[in-house]
């Protein structure tokens, strides 16, 4: 078979399952209301965060020039990492050019061959290539089973471990049992790695993550990630913990090592969005009192951040009911294997602190609406 008629044939099968993908470049002057993004607070327009984004540019350059270690830190990412760490009550951060390459330095950088990961299921692609890439042993668990995580972390037979969560799921939008996990993990001598990219700026005090609101921001057992793309409106990662692991991720973190650092209009958006956040601290509570309200309109589980979901009968079913939604000027997102952690295709909906009244309210009318017409 040539490679031309194998991806026919790959492409095929995709159309088939429903599962085929294409990209659909977005004018920057549609007028759609979306409910797809992760732009919980409307950050990445807001007026001083784009500011501050382009005058970085005009300051630095499009680019950082090179990898951190070379000359690819500036003031601007020394300033945003000590402020993301005054922000979340942690020692010491270090910020990535991606959350995913957060997540793959965060963990190859504390597994390897005589390590025990002990896995979520459903957590993000990024961690779960994380542990790949680590060479460590790995063991899945049923999702927020912490009985599982203990059985795991008790035949773990001496080795060190690590224990892998998300505060608040990506996909399901459900809240992890931190506490309990962070409690096994020192009972054990395990670090806890928690993802919070769905968590800072929506769970917590002020938007501080879902760590910081359970008083375990210091815990010496856990380990923050970050995304400064999601509700910091930019683009960029962030690992948080002591001052001690920073130093060491600088020195054995590949994906930070041999990677050009954070472009400084991002890092300097980042800054200026949370500047914001910390300057206001009820942003977040919007995010649940609209998440609440459209929750109840779905039928679904409220979330305990910014994502709810719909599930759907097939892909194929749910990429009408997107196609519905869109018709009626609304964006939702479509999730379908293999971006589903449980197989079962669903409608992504995120609610939004900084959409008008109006537009909010027309957007749950069609949503409700398409999610009635197509479920299960
Ligand atoms: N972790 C989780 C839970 C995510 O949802 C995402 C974004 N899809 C990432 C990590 C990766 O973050 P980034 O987009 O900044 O690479």
């Amino acid at each position: 078979m040539s490679w031309a008629e194998w991806f026919a044939a790959q492409r095929s099968a995709r159309e088939a399952a429903g599962l085929h993908r294409t990209l659909r470049p977005r004018a920057a002057d549609d007028d759609l209301i979306d409910l797809a993004n992760n732009d919980y607070l409307g950050l990445s327009g807001h007026p001083a965060v784009r500011r501050a984004a382009a005058e970085a540019a005009l300051v630095w350059g499009a680019g950082a020039g090179a990898s951190r270690l070379v000359t690819g830190t500036t003031t601007l990412h020394a300033e945003l990492e000590r402020e993301l760490a005054g922000f979340t009550g942690r020692e010491a951060a270090l910020v990535f050019s991606t959350g995913y390459h957060a997540n793959l330095s965060a963990v190859t950088a504390l597994a390897d061959r005589d390590t025990l990961i002990v896995s979520d299921a459903h957590v993000h692609a990024s961690l779960i290539d994380a542990a790949r890439l680590s060479r460590a042993a790995v063991r899945v668990v049923p999702h927020n089973d912490v009985t599982a995580v203990r059985d795991a972390l008790a035949a773990a037979g001496g080795r060190r471990a690590l224990v892998l969560t998300e505060s608040i799921f990506s996909v399901l939008g459900d809240a992890a049992p931190l506490a309990e996990l962070a409690e096994t993990c020192a009972d054990h001598g395990a670090l806890l790695v928690v993802d919070e990219a769905h968590g800072l700026g929506v769970a917590g005090d002020g938007g501080r993550g879902l760590l910081h609101g359970l008083g375990l921001n210091d815990h010496p057992h856990v380990v923050m990630t970050a995304t400064l793309s999601k509700s910091l409106g930019a683009m960029g990662g962030a690992v948080l913990g002591s001052a001690a692991l920073t130093d060491h991720l600088v020195n054995r973190a590949r994906p930070f090592i041999f990677d050009t650092g954070l472009a400084p209009a991002p890092t300097a958006g980042a800054l200026a969005a949370l500047r914001i956040l910390r300057g206001q601290p009820g942003l977040p509570s919007r995010i649940h009192e609209r998440g609440a309200e459209l929750a109840d309109r779905l039928h679904v589980p409220r979330s305990a951040g910014a994502v709810l979901s719909v599930p759907m009968p097939s892909p194929q079913v749910a990429l009408a009911a997107q196609a519905g939604a869109l018709a009626a000027g609304v964006r939702v997102g479509c999730f379908r294997p293999p971006s589903v952690p449980d197989g079962v295709s669903r409608l992504r909906i995120t609610t939004h602190a900084g959409l008008d009244e109006e537009s909010w309210e027309r957007a749950i009318g069609v949503v409700a609406r398409v999610a009635e017409e197509h479920r299960q």
